[in-house]
């Protein structure tokens, strides 16, 4: 036997599906070991407060929500580590998992919870503003700016679909397309070209997000005639896709033309049996914290089941 740590149940990655996963896999007496990743806790240390996450009535900010969830995971016994998975062999079980580039778990089963992580235009105001006003996330944030004005940024079936909630919440919508047209399926298209108040701006980008401590406002620019406009915005919305964190799994996980993870439908199964997949890494429709979590518990039971069956 090789000297590598051995264990029943590695879980990749520490946002709500990784620790949902872990909080099942250690009732279910799996032992489970997690690595939390380079962003431990996930997407939501970078949000200010979560209202539509169940059983918090007066809301909750999203690191402590994260806090909360690794509090319950390593109490229940979960091993929570700092770490990163920087690459994976699992071409036989026990699977190969080398952490920081060095050390290798060797893990009967895995669950990748590894995330995705939203594109940003990389301007500094956007950075800077970040949480004041900028955010990429209008399920999540929409709601601290109703009945003010606001922009989005993209021409996508994501832009659109948030442009239209906003749009119920917001007084003014502005979307920011760098086209002349949109990538967004015809329907979306539709949906946001007849809702009067959005205001579609093609061949527009973004020069800079205006505001001191909140935004205030964005100047944008024509890219055709080059000419700058200012606009009036309380919130600033990037919705220009986002990559899964998937890299490392090329080549041994079945991945669709995007990077996400393929599940078999209604379970957490991939390709590979004894390597489950929950959360952002496998999913660009809902995205949300809760459905994070409900498949994270959906991967731990399928491989509580898995080991069970050997
Ligand atoms: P997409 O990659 O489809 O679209 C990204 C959009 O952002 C494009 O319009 C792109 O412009 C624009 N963009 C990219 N980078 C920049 C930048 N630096 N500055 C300005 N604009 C930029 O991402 P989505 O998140 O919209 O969608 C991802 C996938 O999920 C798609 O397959 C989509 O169909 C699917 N989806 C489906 C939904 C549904 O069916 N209800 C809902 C949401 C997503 P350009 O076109 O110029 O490249």
């Amino acid at each position: 036997m090789s000297q590598n740590e051995h264990i029943e149940c590695l879980i990749i990655g520490s946002g709500p599906a990784g620790y949902t996963a872990a909080i099942y896999a250690a009732r279910a007496d799996m032992k489970p070991v997690m690595y939390e990743g380079m962003q431990p806790g996930g997407q939501l240390t970078i949000t200010t407060e979560v209202e539509n996450y169940p059983g918090f009535p007066h809301g909750v900010q999203g690191p402590e929500m994260m806090n909360m969830f690794k509090e319950q995971a390593t109490r229940l016994g979960a091993d929570v580590r700092y770490g990163m998975a920087t690459a994976v062999d699992f071409s036989n079980r026990p699977f190969k998992v080398t952490i920081d580039e060095s050390k290798v778990v060797e893990a009967q089963t895995v669950i990748i919870a590894t995330g995705a992580s939203a594109k940003w235009l990389g301007i500094p105001s956007e950075q800077r503003l970040n949480t004041r006003g900028v955010s990429a996330c209008a399920v999540c944030d929409g709601f601290f700016f109703r009945g003010k004005d606001v922009a989005i940024v993209g021409g996508g079936d994501t832009a659109c679909e948030e442009a239209s909630y906003l749009a119920k919440l917001c007084n003014k919508v502005y979307m920011i397309v760098r086209k002349e047209s949109f990538r967004a399926s015809k329907a979306m298209q539709q949906r946001v070209s007849t809702t009067p108040n959005i205001e579609i701006l093609y061949n527009t980008e973004t020069d800079e997000i205006l505001g001191e401590d909140k935004v205030s406002g964005a100047r944008l620019r024509n890219n055709k005639t080059n000419e700058l406009r200012e606009i009036a915005i309380s919130g600033f919305f990037v919705a220009i896709g986002h990559h899964p964190n998937t890299d490392i799994f090329k080549g041994w996980i079945d991945l669709d033309e995007q990077g996400y993870i393929k599940t078999v439908p209604g379970s957490s199964r991939t390709n590979i049996a004894g390597v489950f997949a929950c959360g952002d890494a496998q999913d660009k429709i809902y995205r949300q914290a809760i459905t994070a979590a409900g498949s994270g518990c959906m991967a731990a039971l399928d491989a509580e089941r898995f080991l069970a069956a050997q």
